[in-house]
């Protein structure tokens, strides 16, 4: 059956480090790599959780799915629908089915506006002008369980928690199919956050709603997603079933992010290592596994083998040569770098 979202083999490329010669054709630019590689899919209804430390490529990829960014290699299908080339007058209809709330969803937004006109904009933009405004914002006010008072406020008399609320009627406001939410709970206190996470698990729930989620927070993927997807340096590491990634990683850099969490899993008896150092960056990526200058349990092929995308018999799927080193109780080598 075909999923909702199929990411196959995507890169997203961009030039970097423009000089003389280069404006004058004489040298090519500079190229990164922000994603390479990756292949997902998400189906109706599935919650996918995409983390990362930043730089990882997660908000590229994202911004990729959500035709903000060109996707230089690979494809992106939507319901078997190839979106990668596609011009902006095929996809604006699909923006109805696809849409993306972004980490401040009010704040980048006309502040003379009324919470109304913030939520029913949608609407207009994708021509809809003959809908009953004020019947859509008293449905999507509702939806998020905010008084309908709140259609005549200015976004600078809301709460974060209020604006982000306004961000999801906005996101929601054309009965889409995948939701991409980026960084949701970004910078609210930590109630509200789970506030949050409820409004999103119940919207869902009622409007069968896939959401693919991009966020540092393991704790909002813990508590909201299926399945997750672990990015380094733009390539996903590991990816499976939520709860397995939390009770047993495969991959060390999951490992090292678990153990960075401030709320462990207490049923999972995971080994504590840190990271160590900066990621590198991408204009100079490691030989082998690119993991391998902040691995803990590095071996002497790590540098020159690069590790395959290894999937499982349970779908939980990785890219190491010694997947669950860590279970082996073996002690974390002195690290080189
Ligand atoms: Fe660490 Fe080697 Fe696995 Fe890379 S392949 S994550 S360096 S053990």
């Amino acid at each position: 059956m075909t999923a909702l979202l199929e990411i196959d083999d995507v890169a997203v490329r961009f030039a970097v480090r423009s000089n003389l010669l280069t404006e004058i054709g004489l040298m090519p630019p500079a190229v990164i790599e922000a994603v390479s590689g990756v292949s997902l899919k998400i189906e109706a209804g599935e919650t996918y959780g995409i983390v990362g430390e930043s730089g990882s490529g997660k908000t590229t990829l994202a911004r990729a799915v959500a035709g903000l960014h060109h996707a230089s290699a690979g494809s992106i299908r939507y319901k078997g629908t190839e979106l990668r080339g596609l011009p902006e007058s095929r996809f604006r209809p699909l923006r109805r089915d696809i849409v993306m709330m972004f980490q401040d969803p009010v704040g980048s937004l006309s502040p003379r506006l009324t919470i109304k006109s913030l939520i029913t904009e949608p609407f207009r933009i994708q021509g809809m002008k003959d809908r009953d405004m004020e019947a859509e914002a008293a449905r999507l006010l509702s939806m998020v369980g905010l008084p309908q008072e709140f259609a005549g406020r200015h976004p600078h008399q809301l709460s974060g928690g209020q604006a982000r609320r306004v961000g999801v009627a906005r996101a929601l406001a054309l009965d889409p199919k995948l939701l991409i939410a980026d960084e949701p709970t970004a910078g609210l206190d930590v109630s509200i956050q789970g506030e949050m996470l409820n409004l999103l698990a119940r919207l869902q729930d009622e409007l069968g709603l896939a959401i693919m989620i991009i966020t540092h927070n393991l704790n909002v993927v813990r508590h909201i997603t299926d399945r997750v997807g672990i990015m380094y340096l733009g390539k996903l590491v590991e990816e499976g079933p939520t709860e397995d990634i939390f009770s047993s990683p495969l991959h060390p850099y999951t490992l090292a992010l678990l153990a960075a969490n401030p709320e462990p899993n207490p049923d999972a008896e995971l080994q504590r290592i840190e990271l160590q150092g900066e990621p590198p960056s991408i204009l100079n990526r490691p030989t082998g596994c690119e993991f391998h200058t902040r691995c803990p349990f590095a071996q002497a092929d790590c540098e020159a083998d690069t590790p395959v995308w290894t999937a499982t018999s349970t779908a939980h799927n990785h890219r190491c040569h010694f997947p669950e080193i860590w279970n082996e109780q073996r002690q974390p080598t002195e690290h080189a770098n």
